[in-house]
């Protein structure tokens, strides 16, 4: 009765990278000049690559997906933008891009701070995971929003308020290998909970 199910040994690096490459390129250059329909779809586009970047730099972090698994990843990735609705009191998209600044939960402390309550409220075989898993959810989402928004990533210091974009893609790849060293270990665990028969054979 269970799905497909997609390994990261089977996809592989260099896909995933050129994946986050073909996406980005245009959908960033966009995103800065917005040219055509109005806010609302862009802050839709917006919440969407939050989710879908994300994915691909936790791909190597899960190790194996189904259609529900993908999803966790998928949306953990967009989740942090909760904190604009309580900024602006709107769900509305349109208000929620006429923020200025971001707020300080979107920063690499917060990541940590966040990573770390996560680690402390699971048991320990899932401590690595999840503590990987939020933190990376959320760096990767902060040096997105440095690219085009007032976004506090070195919180409390805010002399850095943005990002080049080469100082981007050196982050973003780097989450990703971290996702890729941590996840053989730290998923398995979290794999076997998922998937009890086919992780012990
Ligand atoms: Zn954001």
């Amino acid at each position: 009765m269970n799905t497909v199910r997609l390994k990261f040994e089977r996809v592989g690096v260099f896909p995933l990278v050129l994946l986050f490459a073909v996406y980005s390129l245009p959908v960033e250059c966009l995103m800065n000049v917005k040219p055509f329909f109005g806010l609302r779809f862009w802050g839709a586009v917006d919440g969407f690559s939050h989710c879908f970047i994300g994915s691909i730099i936790l791909f190597p972090l899960f190790r194996e997906y189904t259609f529900k698994t993908y999803l966790l990843a998928f949306f953990s990735g967009g989740i942090l933008d909760i904190d604009h609705i309580f900024v602006v009191h709107s769900i509305d998209f349109k208000d929620i891009m006429m923020l200025v600044e971001r707020p300080p939960t979107h920063s690499l402390a917060f990541a940590m701070i966040a990573a770390g309550l996560a680690a402390l409220v699971v048991t320990k075989k899932y401590k690595v995971f999840f503590f990987c898993w939020v933190f990376i959810a959320i760096a990767q989402h902060v040096a997105r929003d440095c690219l085009t928004d007032v976004t506090p990533i070195l919180y409390p210091y805010k002399q850095i308020m943005a990002l080049s974009v080469w100082a981007y893609v050196l982050l973003q790849l780097g989450l990703f290998l971290l996702a890729r060293t941590v996840g053989e270990d730290s998923a398995l665990p979290f794999i076997s909970q998922k998937y009890p028969k086919e992780a012990e054979s």
